[in-house]
């Protein structure tokens, strides 16, 4: 695509150069996150949003979801592991995960690894938006390139509705969701944690993607782990620390009904070598330092 003559609303020509900024004048006004675009490599509108695939000049090739960053190929590695591994590495046998949305697949990518140190059985990944699959495979070939694994099963719905239906239960169910504005607005309210649980084992922990971080909106921050707090026994938050998400960082929250888990903690240990193989962000360390928090957010957070 001919950047002189493409058209977007978050994009910007400044002297000879292109840039994308990320701006939200609803969930962070006042601010923007910029990238120096090279190339144009695909544009769509989906049935379900805007999808606008670009290669930056310093992040590597770029996903971006009406307007908002899903991963960029420099930093992704830093969410996706954390999503996945904290309820995995916190739960004493999880056998059976369940991924909603997850488009880009590196969720599916993480999980995978689980598969292969036998533990994890089975992956259900239930993304509303196939064309996001179809491109994360052509354009972030790192990222797409398990859910064709056989022990992948890869439904193509709406997560909410697939949530209200099934009758399965799951040990690990991790929403890795766009952020509110658009197809996963359902995911932030009260009914979305009620179908979680019902579709959990007594034991079992889901994590899902705030859509904020502390600097950004804490009042909303609090709102949401309120809800959580009203279904589930135990709610932490954890945050993971990566440039190409506004602020910074982004919010994790994690929650089971088992009052005497300590998710903070990892259960399960891998050998220092084995882990240092196998990932890039998460360590054992990472884990529980992820849920220490500044004072003033702590403070505010508590209650
Ligand atoms: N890690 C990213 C982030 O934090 O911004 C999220 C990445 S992933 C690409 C988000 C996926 O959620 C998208 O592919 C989108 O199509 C999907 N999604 C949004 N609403 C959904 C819904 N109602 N059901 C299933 N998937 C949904």
């Amino acid at each position: 695509i001919d950047l002189d003559s493409f058209t977007h609303e978050t994009i910007f020509k400044q002297g000879d150069k292109y840039w994308f900024f990320e701006k939200s004048e609803d969930a962070f006004p006042g601010q923007a996150f910029g990238l120096e675009i090279n190339q144009i490599l695909y544009h769509t509108k989906s049935q379900f949003q805007d999808i606008l695939i670009f290669k930056s000049l310093s992040f590597g090739n770029v996903l971006v979801l009406n307007g908002i960053i899903q991963c960029t190929e420099k930093d992704e590695f830093a969410y996706q592991e954390l999503i996945t591994h904290l309820p995995v590495m916190s739960h004493p046998n999880p056998t059976k995960a369940l991924v909603i949305g997850g488009g880009d697949c590196g969720v599916i990518r993480e999980l995978i690894k689980h598969v292969e140190l036998g533990t994890i059985e089975s992956i259900t990944m239930v993304e509303i938006d196939d064309m996001v699959i179809q491109l994360s495979t052509k354009f972030l070939p790192e990222m797409a390139k398990y859910h064709n694994h056989p022990k992948v099963n890869l439904i193509i719905d709406d997560g909410f509705k697939f949530l209200k239906s099934t009758q399965e239960k799951f040990d690990i169910i991790i929403t890795d969701s766009s952020d509110p504005e658009g197809p996963a607005e359902e995911f932030f309210q009260i009914n979305y944690f009620k179908l979680l649980l019902n579709a959990l084992q007594k034991d079992g922990i889901v994590i899902m993607q705030s859509s904020e971080n502390i600097w950004l909106n804490l009042s909303y921050l609090k709102n949401l782990l309120k809800k959580a707090k009203t279904i589930f026994k135990n709610v932490k938050y954890s945050q993971c620390y990566m440039p190409s998400y506004t602020s910074g960082s982004l919010g994790l929250i994690i929650a089971t009904n088992d009052e005497l888990k300590d998710v903070t903690k990892p259960l399960r240990k891998l050998k220092p070598s084995l882990e240092a193989n196998l990932f890039k962000y998460y360590n054992s360390n990472i884990h529980q330092s992820s849920f220490v928090l500044p004072t003033w957010a702590q403070n505010e957070l508590k209650n």
